[in-house]
């Protein structure tokens, strides 16, 4: 496949055409932001943690069902993606209250949600993602009804899923964000799922292993996503993303014919 031109940047990936108008690659950049892009740095080997955690997490979803934008990993930070007509949605999972719900509403940190708490954000720099409810969803029509209820099941299924398998490396999943896009009328999960997406504490410890440890200096971050990343990925051995000689395979895609859009992201 032959990477063509650049089609968007975002703080931390960029989006490029290839020869096939179905097929887009994402990089994984070692940039790294918080807070709206008030806090920047560039490090080395960032990328290619997410990038590894997210084809193995969207590798691991696919294999349970969920259908994704992931085909294959090109190297350590590239990969091969469906083409999207991405959703301006920000799809957030909250297990354990911790950020920005703890700051706006009366939760304290650490409060168990059960049942999880959905809270999807209109992904817009210029407005700050405003929070959204499903009349605004559907008035905007950013989602038909029948779409907006497909997102939640999907979003609620990812988090069992994950939730479950990253509990077999003492990780709980506090909360994390998703993104979904439309190829023809099938949604997809698009983006990326990795260390700056997710909140992750760890079990006993409670501490951060995620981009918190960047957004308030809590440590070394690259020391962390090195450490998450092999935890993460230990979860589900054998899995083509962690056996080097397999990490160009594709992903095992379900009766799918065409291929579709990547999903770019703004972080905080
Ligand atoms: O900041 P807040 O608490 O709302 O974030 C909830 C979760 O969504 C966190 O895991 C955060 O990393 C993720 N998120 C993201 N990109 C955004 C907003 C939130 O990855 N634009």
């Amino acid at each position: 496949m032959k990477q063509g031109k650049l089609l968007y940047s975002g703080k931390a990936k960029s989006v490029y055409l290839t020869d096939d108008r179905d097929t887009l690659i994402v990089e994984f950049r070692d940039d790294i932001t918080a807070f709206d892009g008030g806090k920047k740095d560039t490090l080395k080997n960032k990328g290619s943690y997410n990038a590894g955690v997210s084809a193995f997490f969207f590798e691991y979803l696919e294999n349970h069902g969920v259908k994704t934008h992931f085909i294959r990993m090109l190297d350590t930070n590239r990969m091969a993606v469906s083409r999207l007509r991405m959703i301006p949605l920000e799809v957030i999972v909250r297990n354990v209250a911790a950020g920005s719900i703890v700051r706006n509403y009366p939760f304290k940190e650490g409060t168990q949600l059960s049942p999880p708490v959905i809270v999807i954000d209109y992904k817009d720099d210029s407005r700050h993602d405003p929070m959204l409810n499903d009349d605004l969803i559907v008035a905007l029509k950013l989602a038909t009804p029948a779409e907006l209820k497909a997102i939640k099941t999907t979003a609620l299924a990812v988090n069992r899923h994950l939730s479950a398998l990253l509990a077999k490396q003492g990780i709980l999943l506090v909360d994390f964000k998703l993104e979904f896009g439309r190829q023809g009328k099938t949604i997809r999960l698009g983006d990326e799922i990795s260390m700056d997406s997710m909140r992750l504490w760890d079990k006993k410890t409670r501490e951060s292993l995620d981009k918190d440890v960047y957004r308030f200096n809590k440590g070394d971050v690259m020391a962390t996503y090195n450490s998450v990343a092999g935890r993460i990925m230990k979860a589900a051995p054998g899995s083509r993303t962690t056996d080097p000689k397999k990490k160009t395979a594709p992903a095992k895609k379900s009766s799918r014919t065409k291929k579709p859009a990547a999903a770019k992201s703004k972080k905080r």
